[in-house]
């Protein structure tokens, strides 16, 4: 838990695959705040609806089931290959969740009103205890506008879908890199062209974007940030 007087919520938005969990992760671990997934929270209800048979255009129906439910993040470790572990109604749902099939259904719950407004109330209530750093989609512009720092990481989908590709090549997978960039867009666009919170960049968010830059120099570069802000947060 941060030592700082004040809270201090640290909100970092940006597209699909621009590697916002691992450097939010990383950059949380490093400053000893707390690390909110809310990707996980849309992926945990998204698959709560699946396994209940309820449709992914009920928005009623997924936010009661949302509301209801035990839906736990846990730090990573050695088991969850550097993600969070996630945990709904006591059943581990790490790997369940992030699957390809998974990644193209969540968005379409994403879009989802009701299921926004239960899940961005949870997202409040968490945040709001502790310093910590939140990453989404619409953290800075509408779960936490008031958020001390705010960050968009940005990379291209072309650099995005390399990313991705490796990382299913190492788990033994072998997809297609054009498959891969096509979902990559199609998810850009369905992520900000939804009625409802879509992915924006808040006007007063620090724009980044990681194509030329270790998974290292971005945290180093977020934790410099964040230290500034911590810093000035104390003299106000
Ligand atoms: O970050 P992650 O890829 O796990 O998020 C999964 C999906 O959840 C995104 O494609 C997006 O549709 C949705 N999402 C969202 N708002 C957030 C976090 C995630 O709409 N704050």
């Amino acid at each position: 838990m941060s030592q700082t007087a004040k809270p201090l919520q640290i909100a970092i938005d940006g597209p699909a695959g621009a590697g916002k969990s691992t450097v939010a992760r990383r950059l949380a671990d490093r400053l000893d705040f707390l690390y909110i997934d809310t990707g996980a929270m849309y992926r945990a209800s998204t698959w709560l609806a699946l396994q209940k048979g309820i449709s992914l255009e009920d928005g009623p129906g997924i936010a009661r089931l949302a509301s209801s439910a035990d839906i736990v993040l846990k730090p990573a470790d050695e088991t969850s290959e550097g993600k969070i572990r996630v945990f709904a109604d006591g059943q581990e749902i790490t790997r369940a969740i992030r699957t390809n099939k998974m990644s193209d259904q969540v968005a379409l719950v994403a879009a989802l009103k009701e299921v926004r407004e239960i899940l961005v109330e949870r997202q409040r209530e968490l945040a709001g205890r502790e310093s910590s750093v939140i990453d989404g989609r619409d953290i800075g512009t509408v779960v936490m506008p008031q958020a001390g720092l705010k960050i968009f990481l940005t990379a291209s989908p072309e650099e995005r879908a390399h990313r991705r590709l490796k990382e299913l090549e190492a788990q033994g997978e072998r997809p297609d890199f054009k498959d891969l960039l096509a979902a990559i867009k199609k998810r850009d666009h369905l992520d900000s062209t939804r009625a409802v919170s879509p992915l924006a960049k808040a006007f007063d968010a620090v724009e980044i974007n990681t194509d030329q830059m270790s998974i290292d120099q971005v945290v180093d570069t977020l934790e410099k940030l964040a230290r500034q802000a911590m810093s000035d947060k104390c003299l106000t």
